[in-house]
């Protein structure tokens, strides 16, 4: 098989341990370095899966490779994106195991490669007003039951690897942040860059630093993520269903012309297009 599916699901911390059946594995070359990435079929839909933090969750959240990722389901063909993220929650409101659609970002991560765009002559400035697809993010509320007209949940990106003191937490609530993680940036924004429809899903896995009484920790964490990949997959079989029923989106504006290369799943450039 020559062309991959037109969908492609970023398994963040947790959702990563999904085992997909009838899934077959592919190794990308892109300017990059090499993206590991699976075909599987969910549902009755085929879709590419990568695994953000690498095989056996090898790569710390400041050395995932976002460039590679998204360069890799561009030039695939892919067109729809959707991602999850682990975070802590900024807003006690949110509690462990709640999932939540990301509706916007604040960037607080300062040392990572965060653009397509960075060699001279090559200036380009990407509209970040929906950094998320409308579209694909109003199919994914729905599929987890969460109101449409609730607030827009804000995710603030922090470095990392450790976890915030409990001044960043009041810091990032009084900003506006409802949750905190360390793998949206800048992997919104090269999707934006690339064109790509991207939406993402928040596995809430503990009250942020200096909201709980206990330390974090990660035993208690990847104990949460455990139970809420069940719900994550039967609220993306859910989303499925859903987006089978819609036309394509009309709201993200694609990549100019000739930015990517379409590629076949072996790295060979595809013919006739
Ligand atoms: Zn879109």
């Amino acid at each position: 098989m020559d062309l991959s599916p037109d969908l492609a699901l970023i398994a963040g911390t947790g959702i990563e341990a999904w085992p997909f059946e009838q899934a077959r594995s592919y190794v990308l070359p892109t300017p990059y370095g090499d993206v590991g990435l699976q075909v599987a079929r969910f549902a009755g839909e085929d879709l590419v899966v990568i695994a953000r933090h690498g095989p056996g969750h090898s790569l710390p959240p400041h050395r995932v490779n976002s460039r590679g990722m998204i360069w890799a389901l561009k030039s695939l063909g892919v067109t729809k994106v959707v991602a999850s993220s682990a975070v802590g929650a900024v807003d006690p409101a949110l509690h462990p195991g709640d999932l939540r659609v990301i509706d916007d970002l604040i960037d607080f991560t300062r040392q990572r490669p965060l653009t397509f765009f960075d060699a001279p002559g090559q200036v380009r400035h990407v509209d970040m007003t929906a950094a998320y697809c409308p579209m694909l993010s109003r199919l994914l509320k729905k599929a987890i039951g969460q109101p449409a007209a609730a607030a827009p949940l804000v995710y603030a990106a922090m470095e990392g690897p450790r976890f915030e003191t409990p001044a960043e937490i009041r810091a990032l609530a009084q900003l506006g942040a409802h949750v905190v993680g360390m793998t949206q940036a800048p992997e919104v924004t090269l999707a934006r860059e690339a064109g790509l429809c991207y939406s993402a899903v928040a596995v809430v896995t503990n009250p942020a630093a200096g909201l709980a009484k206990e330390p974090i920790e990660e035993s208690a964490i990847y104990a949460v993520l455990a139970k809420a990949l069940d719900r994550f997959q039967q609220s993306f079989a859910a989303f499925l269903g859903e987006l089978s029923r819609v036309a394509a989106c009309q709201s993200c504006p694609d990549a100019e012309a000739g930015l990517f290369p379409l590629l076949n799943l072996d790295g060979t450039i595809q013919k006739g297009v």
